[in-house]
């Protein structure tokens, strides 16, 4: 089998996320703070699955797996969370969300949709280097790193021992994340982990230098590769649309974290949405079209391999598995 099922639960850290969680209920706490030890801190022999989009092959890669609970969600009762999850078959105790990167190789090039935590959660949470070397790509061949948005679960495991990983990688990032996470003053005085969070952005920014391109608006990046912006979680978080033929994928990030609940209820924010409102609205938005136009998803924490696709479901949503794509693998 291509791909081992995290089956690990972990003990909510509920308690710790609350003792953590800073007083304005401004949630900079990382989401790895709850682990999923699924792989008892060792890497998993190969978590990687493939798919064709056209003549474009796309690798979903695990990093592995986190339990965020009830408690940084916005907008949703804990009994009505637990309900949601308990109806698609989950354990609201233990739901684990996916941290999920995407390897798109078209051509010559090889474009790595985020780069994993680098350990930034712990070494639960570190498992996408030994996917992607399974996958026989080395950090090397990389030729472009599409950083979604600037969290250290997206771009932490762009940076080793503070250097680049992956050295001849242009990263790609929208200019509205390079700007408010970049800038040195905006976190002076603000919760530590806030400012943990733009320090390990500053770095992974300094790291790649002159090898940092922005857009600020949708863009294609390479032939069948648009970068498109869908703000709120963060002012520049973007998804990856991908096109050949008459094949598309719609790599949307973390339009959500926690799918089920995110899925049935789109109003539902999670606390570490810079502009929840504009999270929202991106969110339905894109959720709008992706059901109208039956485009295949993949996301950043829907279980991996995270690919979806998505059916309006009474005032919601929910998400349909993709079958597995056996001529990929
Ligand atoms: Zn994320």
């Amino acid at each position: 089998m291509p791909f081992r099922p995290n089956t690990g639960k972990t003990d909510m850290k509920r308690r710790q996320f609350l003792s953590l969680a800073p007083a304005a209920g401004l949630a900079a706490l990382p989401a790895g703070i709850a682990p999923a030890a699924g792989h008892g801190g060792a890497p998993a022999l190969h978590e990687a699955q493939r798919r064709s989009v056209g003549d474009i092959t796309v690798t979903a890669l695990s990093d592995g797996g986190i339990s965020l609970g009830h408690a940084p969600l916005q907008g949703i009762s804990e009994e009505d969370y637990a309900a949601i999850l308990r109806a698609g078959f989950h354990d609201p105790a233990g739901y684990t969300s996916g941290v999920n990167a995407f390897l798109v190789e078209t051509g010559a090039l090889k474009v790595l949709v985020d780069a994993g935590t680098g350990g930034f959660f712990g070494p639960e949470v570190d498992n996408l280097p030994a996917n992607l070397a399974a996958t026989g790509v080395a950090p090397g061949d990389i030729t472009h790193v599409f950083a979604t948005h600037l969290h250290p679960d997206h771009v932490g495991g762009a940076l080793r021992d503070g250097a680049a990983v992956f050295p001849a990688a242009e990263l790609v990032v929208h200019e509205a994340d390079r700007a408010f996470w970049g800038d040195e003053g905006r976190f002076a005085d603000g919760p530590e982990m806030m400012q943990a969070f733009a320090g390990l952005s500053q770095a992974v920014l300094a790291a790649y230098g002159d090898r940092l391109r922005v857009f600020d608006a949708e863009t294609e990046i390479a032939p069948g590769l648009t970068a498109l912006p869908l703000p709120g979680h963060t002012p520049g978080h973007s998804g990856l649309m991908i096109a050949s033929g008459n094949d598309a994928l719609l790599i949307w990030a973390d339009i959500v974290h926690v799918a089920p609940v995110q899925l049935a209820r789109p109003e539902v924010t999670i606390g570490f949405d810079v502009d929840p409102a504009q999270a929202a609205a991106s969110r339905a938005a894109i959720l709008d079209r992706v059901a109208a136009e039956r485009l295949l998803v993949a996301g950043s924490h829907i279980p991996f391999p995270g690919l979806v696709h998505i059916a309006a479901d009474g005032s919601g949503y929910r998400a349909v598995p993709a079958a597995f794509d056996y001529a990929a693998n």
